[in-house]
Order: structure tokens, then sequence, then C-alpha cells
């Protein structure tokens, strides 16, 4: 159970966001549940100074190059979201294959980086609302997941999760997927990728109401949330009913 902050939050609302977070996370028992934040690229170091608190939090970057250094103007490592303190590296959320140029071949360099560094890779996939209408979400998807993991070995897909967050499903324009509208793209990530990846993610509105649905989806681990866990009681909220 994730969430990633996006482009929201100060040095000090992350500070005062993890403070919480640990504090509360105490010594309530978290069997069988991963909770992981990936903050914005500014916050990262702040918030592992303060999560190494409770090692069961892991952190993640929201993206990074596929080159370990070099002229890339914007951009940063793998080897630096690592230095400061990611486990995880997201790629290829929809917005930034809608809004900064990410492609399959994008994603497939940005994975092989992760996991060249032993970071986890958190592949995000998803289709348009045309793509659904059309029918065609789970080969969409398929292509997505299928091009940036082509080549890994079974022990390198270890290091993978893959969050399907259909683009239709996600943020304030956004409904959640009902368990119907997710079970055929589920089965397929399941059928294909099975028990070699590291896990199966849903992405897109979830929330207190929706989340218990959605985690007894067969093939569904666990849930990547943006809005609803940008306020630690939601977070813990989440991570209680995971
Ligand atoms: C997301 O953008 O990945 C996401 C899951 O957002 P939200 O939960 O706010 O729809």
């Amino acid at each position: 159970m994730g969430t990633s902050w996006k482009m929201n939050k100060t040095l000090a609302q992350a500070r005062d966001y993890t403070v919480r977070l640990v504090k509360e996370l105490g010594d309530r028992d978290l069997t069988g549940v991963q909770p992981f934040i990936i903050p914005p690229f500014t916050a990262l170091a702040t918030v592992r100074e303060i999560a190494v608190d409770d090692p069961r939090v892991i952190l993640g970057a929201q993206n990074a190059h596929w080159d370990d250094a070099g002229a890339w103007t914007g951009e940063i490592s793998v080897p630096q979201a690592l230095d400061a303190g990611a486990r995880i590296i997201e790629i290829g959320h929809s917005e930034r294959r809608q809004h900064f140029g990410e492609t399959i071949e994008t994603t497939r360099l940005k994975v092989a980086a992760a996991l060249r560094h032993g970071a986890l890779a958190l592949l995000c996939v998803g289709e348009p609302a045309e793509v659904r209408d059309a029918g065609r979400s789970t080969a969409y998807i398929l292509e997505q997941a299928e091009g940036a993991l082509a080549g890994l070995s079974d022990e390198q897909l270890r290091s993978v999760l893959i969050a399907y967050e259909p683009i239709w499903a996600i943020g304030e324009a956004g409904r959640p997927a009902t368990p119907e509208e997710l079970r055929g793209p589920f089965a397929a990530l399941r059928e294909r990728f099975g028990d070699r990846v590291r896990g199966l993610l849903y992405g897109g509105s979830v929330n207190q109401d929706n989340a218990p649905d959605l985690l007894r989806i067969d093939g569904v681990d666990g849930l990547f949330v943006g809005r609803a866990a940008w306020e630690v009681e939601g977070f813990l909220a989440l991570l209680d009913i995971a």
C-alpha cells in the first residue's frame, strides 16, 4: 500500500506528515502490508531522515533517468534517487506518458536502470477512456508492460511491481474502476506475469470506501493511492484496511 504525493508538499508539510506517520504506526501490526511513500524529489532526503525510525516504511522516487550521470538538465538519475533515500523507482506514470513524452522504450530503459542499481521498479500501466470503450484495455496494458519488461530474467522480474492505473480512473476527473472492470486486466496481468513479478497493484481514485472491494479482486496484491493518502490519517486508515 503506497502513495505518491506527485508535485505536492513543502518540506515542512513532508516533515509533519512523516513525523506523524512514524509516530502513529508505532507498534501497529503491519503483517502482510508494505507501506511506501513516493514524495517529490525535494522532500526525499528529509522524509528519509524521519522514516528511518520505522524501517517498515520504504520510499520511492517519482521518476529517474536511465543514464547514471551526465548532461541531462532537469533530470535525476537512479543512483541520485537511491542516494537521497529511495528504494523504489516509479516509472511510466500516465501523467509522464501524457505530458512528458514517456514512451514504452523510455520505460524499458528506466526499468533496466532501476534494476541495474538494485532498486525496485514500479511500472505504471493504464489505458485512456477511448481504449477502454473500444474494449482494448487488456491488449493496451499488456503491450505497455511487455515492452517495458522485455528481456528481463526471472530474477530481475522479482524486483518489479506493476501498477495498473487506468487513466480514466485517476485524479479529480476520474472515477474509480469497478471490480468488474478490473477483473479482466488483472487476470491478464496475472496470467502473463503471474508470480514472476513482486506484485500487482491497482491505482485510481482509491479511497477508504472502495479499498476493501478492490483488495478482494483476484490478482490485486495492493493499492497505489494518490489523493486519499495525502493526509496522514487517510494513509493510516488505508493501511488498516489493507
Ligand atoms: C495516481 O495518479 O496514480 C493516483 C492513483 O491518483 P488518485 O488516487 O488521486 O486517483
